[in-house]
């Protein structure tokens, strides 16, 4: 009897453990259930192209042009999966239940709110959903004075944007630096810099302590510096938590995301997780990612193990920002002690190297791409290198691809 394999979320996570599952059992019948209203589209345009009006979300479905139908892979959509009957086998939607012999779940990642600026608040936009990027873009349009609350990916990304937009931005971020859980401190200082430049306002060591109440159209917010900022629209970027809560709910193991073995099974043998919802084994203990590309290679992995394959998963973690004309992309696992070199490229390029022993672990570029994917195969195929060579320029990184593992 045909399987009936079940994936819930329309992530890059979801969409490839459906693809992949239906690749690995072209008999089975794989549905993917979305809460949103559309195909599944890719989410690291919203908050560059889309808001640049650039592109619209449409024109990027994860899936590709054709969409999962293509692929084979039924669609449900406006059809969020209530809760997961282990028992029965069985997952509730809003429109009915379904059975599965295998379940992907890949419901990613929730916005954390910041408790002064909820986002149901007038003048206040968080952004996770196309729904999202075309109510900011929409609200943008009219917008002299934006601030943004949180200088992570997102809150750096949306500031670039309204920058670039020709709108007077400030960031507020209660860490002393920008990018803390993406980059060491010298890119961090680099990339607020780049910002600067432009006029962008960065209060480092603040917050928001209170929220004024809005005359005229605008919204102002004092800070723990004793400022009151005055702008026309917030946008909170304050960061993001695993979407666990059916899975913890139907009693599966979680820990700050649903924790997953190797083959990204739960602690029900039936039951798979991907993505930005997973916690699993790391060089160094138990992680959680929140990027694309973890999303796309953990799913693959998903899907073929829920369709009967015994994969695993062991990946080169990797993420990009883009900023300006800033491509800021990290590849590997930073080592706990590391030994870092700086090789220096042409324009506004460099690569941190971070390397642990003989090995290279981490490699962190601005506007390096060509580079960064040998670098990747350094690191993925476990070369030993020296670190003189690593340092520098004239030493091309195809050489020492070469050498001897
Ligand atoms: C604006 C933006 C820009 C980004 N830019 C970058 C970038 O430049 N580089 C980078 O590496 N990463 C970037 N990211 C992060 C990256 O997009 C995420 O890490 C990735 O989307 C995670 O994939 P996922 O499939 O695990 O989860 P998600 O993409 O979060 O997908 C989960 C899906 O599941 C659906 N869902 C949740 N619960 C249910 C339910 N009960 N029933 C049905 N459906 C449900 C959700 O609606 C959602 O569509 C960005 C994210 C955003 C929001």
């Amino acid at each position: 009897m045909a399987k009936n394999i079940v994936v819930i979320g329309g992530g890059p996570a979801g969409v490839w453990a459906a693809i992949e599952a239906k690749r690995r059992d072209s008999a089975a019948n794989v549905t993917l259930l979305t809460d949103e209203p559309c195909e599944p589209y890719e989410k690291p345009p919203l908050s560059k192209a889309v808001l640049l009006g650039k592109a619209n979300p449409e024109d990027a479905p994860i899936a590709g042009k054709s969409g999962l139908a293509a692929h084979d892979v039924t669609l449900k959509t406006n059809a969020k999966c209530q809760a997961i009957d282990r028992a029965a086998r069985k997952v509730i939607t809003d429109t009915g239940p379904l059975p599965y012999d295998a379940l992907v779940i890949a419901t990613g990642s929730l916005m954390r709110e910041v408790a002064l600026l909820p986002p149901r608040m007038p003048r206040v936009y968080y952004l996770r959903t196309q729904a999202h990027a075309r109510a900011l873009k929409a609200a943008l349009a009219g917008c002299k004075k934006l601030v943004v609350i949180g200088a992570g990916l997102i809150g750096l990304e949306v500031a670039a944007s309204a920058t670039e937009l020709g709108i007077k931005t400030t960031v507020i971020e209660f860490a002393p630096r920008i990018l803390v859980r993406m980059c060491d401190e010298e890119t961090g200082l680099y990339v607020l810099v780049e910002h600067q430049r432009r006029g962008v306002d960065i209060r480092l060591d603040t917050s928001v302590t209170k929220v004024l109440p809005q005359s005229s159209g605008h919204i102002a917010l004092v800070t723990s510096a004793g400022d009151t900022i005055a702008a026309d629209l917030v946008v909170v970027g304050a960061g993001v938590k695993p979407d666990e809560a059916l899975a913890a709910a139907a009693g599966l193991a979680t820990q700050d995301g649903i924790v997953v073995d190797e083959q990204c099974r739960t602690s029900d043998g039936a039951i798979f997780a991907a993505g930005d919802v997973t916690r699993f084994a790391g060089p160094h203990g138990l992680v959680r990612l929140e990027n694309w590309r973890h999303g796309q290679d953990q799913g693959v992995i998903a899907g073929r193990n829920a369709a009967g394959g015994t994969e695993a998963y062991r990946p080169v973690p990797s993420f990009w920002t883009e900023q300006y004309d800033l491509y800021i992309q990290g590849a590997g696992w930073p080592p706990a002690n590391p030994s870092r070199v700086k090789r220096p490229l042409p324009g506004k390029s460099w690569l941190l190297l971070e390397t642990d022993g003989p090995l290279l672990s981490y490699a962190l570029g601005i506007n390096a791409q060509k580079d960064l994917a040998a670098v990747r195969r350094l690191i993925e195929r476990r070369i030993a290198v020296d670190p003189a060579a690593l340092a520098d320029p004239n030493q091309p990184f195809a050489a020492m691809l070469k050498a001897k593992v």
